[in-house]
């Protein structure tokens, strides 16, 4: 049985994953560290015309996860920031990966955590598989477990699947086998801790179409040992599908195939290695 970690690092895309992935385990946990990596505010879907500019949207979503923060007084929450103070682009995290690693890097190595719990690599939406792709690197940089949570897909008739993995080869057993669909952990909530997750969702105004979907009193992870191939070509033939159909991709005007975030992806892997510092 793999064991939960006790100090874990959560490093979810923006606000809103960490609950609904999370939330119960938040409650349980003694001090856990949430680290957003965007400012969860997206071009392209008429935001600034709906809340005066994307920036206020933005400021909308962190005052919403500062009030989800309240209901967990246990837990902390921290932003990716660039050297400048500025913040990361929604749906273009996977274009400044070296500037958010080093952040993710920094973060990490204050708080000192014993796991980092990511994303799992899903090809739905980019940011997730972006924090996916981070996390894994992070865990090697800190010599820490890797756990990694489902949270939504397209399958091949367009449907959403939720909080299932869609890749479920990508698990690993705490002795380095690989792991089945019996290996992932999964716990239900009790009820107070389904009411204290009902409002902490609440929180997130905001999101409430997106939030309303998701059902509350089951969550799931498991132990993953990501490594490169985990994020290319096997599941990028299903990831490529999100071409066609791009739902959660882009915006109408601009779409971004798997094939620019594999690139990018492999951009980092050669800026790491020329790096002295990352060990
Ligand atoms: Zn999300």
């Amino acid at each position: 049985m793999t064991q939960f970690p006790v100090r874990p690092l959560i490093f979810v895309a923006h606000p809103d994953d960490e609950t609904l992935a999370l939330g119960g385990l938040l409650q349980r946990l003694p001090a856990p560290l949430v680290v957003f990596a965007t400012d969860g505010a997206a071009h392209g879907y008429g935001l600034e015309r709906q809340f005066g500019s994307l920036k206020a949207y933005a400021d909308l979503r962190f005052q919403e996860a500062a009030r989800v923060m309240n209901w967990i007084p246990n837990a902390a929450f921290k932003r990716l920031t660039r050297s400048d103070g500025s913040h990361f682009s929604d749906q273009h995290l996977f274009e400044d990966l070296p500037d958010a690693a080093t952040s993710l890097l920094a973060i990490s190595q204050t708080y000192s955590p014993d796991a980092i719990i990511s994303h799992a690599y899903e090809g739905a939406h980019i940011d997730h598989d972006a924090c996916s792709f981070l996390a894994m690197h992070i865990a090697g940089a800190l010599s820490v477990k890797l756990f990694e949570f489902p949270l939504y897909w397209l399958d091949r008739g367009g449907t959403v699947i939720r909080q299932q993995f869609r890749d479920i080869a990508a698990g690993v057993r705490t002795d380095g086998s690989q792991a089945t669909a019996a290996d992932v952990m999964e716990w239900r909530l009790s009820e107070t801790e389904i009411q204290c997750k009902k409002k902490m969702l609440a929180e997130y105004h905001s999101q409430r179409g997106t939030v309303s979907t998701f059902a509350p009193e089951t969550e799931r992870m498991r132990l993953t040992r990501n490594n490169r191939a985990s994020f290319s070509f096997s599941l990028c033939t299903d990831y490529m599908y999100q071409e066609r159909r791009p739902r959660f991709y882009h915006t109408r005007h601009h779409r971004l195939s798997a094939k620019a975030l594999l690139k990018k992806f492999a951009e980092f892997e050669t800026w790491r290695a020329g790096q002295e510092w990352w060990k």
